[in-house]
């Protein structure tokens, strides 16, 4: 069965590198790939822009193409998105199909921060997207897991439901949407590192020009 894969992110705004990354993910993995933007990150400061704009970001993003999709159930849900949460309702929903959970590899260092971290493993696979400027080798806990649980071919995840860890050596490119905030709040116009339709409408990207 052909995996779903999740690219979850405050997309705060989804970048280049976030549609880059989530495709040639799509492609290694023959996944079908969703963007979920997060609702209330636990572990990192506020969005800028409100969930309802960064949901508009994301369908103008994605607009054009069929590949990538938009699944926006954490910000319906309310509270905090803890990813196991999500991952558990995923399950009830796709039964035995193979999850696989896609972080960057600076998201994939910080996991044992998460909420049941240890859970996760049993929830999903994990995807760890290579990038830029990323870590070199991870916290000892993690380890551990990634020794125990690697696979070099990511088609073995269709093997399973969850469990496996495969690194994804997708195209790398040195984009965050850090570095795209400081830009516009700069008064700067990151044209061709932001997706071409977020430029169609001056709202999407107001509210960083203000802040
Ligand atoms: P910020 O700069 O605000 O931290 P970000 O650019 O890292 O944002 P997020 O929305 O936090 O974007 O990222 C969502 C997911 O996409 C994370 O797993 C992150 O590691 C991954 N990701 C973001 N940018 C890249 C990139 N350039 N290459 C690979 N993975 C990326």
């Amino acid at each position: 069965m052909s995996p779903l894969a999740i690219l979850g992110g405050t997309f705060d705004p989804i970048h280049l590198a976030h549609l880059a990354v989530a495709w040639e993910a799509s492609e290694l993995l023959d996944a079908e790939v969703r963007l979920m933007p997060a609702a209330v990150p636990p572990h990192r400061p506020p969005p800028i822009a409100d969930a309802t704009t960064r949901v508009a970001m994301l369908r103008a993003a994605l607009c054009g193409q069929d590949r990538l999709l938009l699944d926006a159930r954490e910000l319906a849900r309310g509270g905090p998105s803890y990813t196991i949460d999500t991952l558990a309702e995923l399950r009830a929903e796709e039964g035995e199909r193979p999850i696989v959970l896609l972080l960057g590899a600076d998201a994939f260092a910080g996991l044992p921060q998460w909420h049941r971290w240890h859970a996760l493993f049993d929830a999903a696979h994990i995807g760890v997207l290579s990038r830029p400027g990323g870590t070199h080798g991870w916290p000892a806990e993690l380890a551990a897991e990634v020794a125990a649980r690697s696979v070099a071919d990511p088609r073995r995840l269709r093997e399973r439901p969850a469990g496996m860890i495969v690194e994804l050596d997708v195209t790398p490119l040195d984009i965050s949407a850090t570095r795209i905030r400081d830009l516009l709040a700069a008064g700067r116009n990151p044209r061709y590192l932001l997706p071409e339709a977020l430029f169609g409408d001056p709202a999407l990207l107001a509210p960083y020009r203000q802040s």
